[in-house]
């Protein structure tokens, strides 16, 4: 059995037409914490659809940002990725510097 395995709700379900009855692999049950991420909101960060959505608007599994893990990250709110704060001091400027985009970084080197 697939380790993903009924782990998620099927989106066929969610649209009430899932052709695939018991023998689908997904689940077909209303439940919140399992039911997929929605597509447009993965790609875009946002969905149009806002609340009258069926999946989830979240991204869980995003990876951590690597230049907000060194002090900064030049897309703030908008990054894709997963900004955590961590304590202790803040990393050397060149650290970040470097881990910044091409063309966010300083010129001159
Ligand atoms: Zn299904
Ligand atoms: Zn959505
Ligand atoms: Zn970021």
């Amino acid at each position: 059995m697939p380790q993903h395995y009924r782990a998620v709700v099927c989106k066929f379900f969610l649209k009430g037409n899932c052709l695939m009855g018991d023998k689908c692999a997904f689940l077909h049950k209303w439940d919140k914490s399992k039911l997929p991420i929605c597509d447009e909101f993965k790609k875009f960060g946002s969905c149009k659809d806002g609340d009258d959505c069926p999946y989830k608007h979240e991204l869980e599994n995003k990876s951590e940002c690597n230049m907000f893990r060194l002090g900064f990250c030049v897309y703030g709110d908008r990054c894709r990725f997963h900004h955590t704060h961590f304590p202790g001091p803040p990393p050397d400027p060149a650290t970040i510097e470097a881990a910044k985009p091409k063309q966010f970084r300083r010129k001159g080197d």
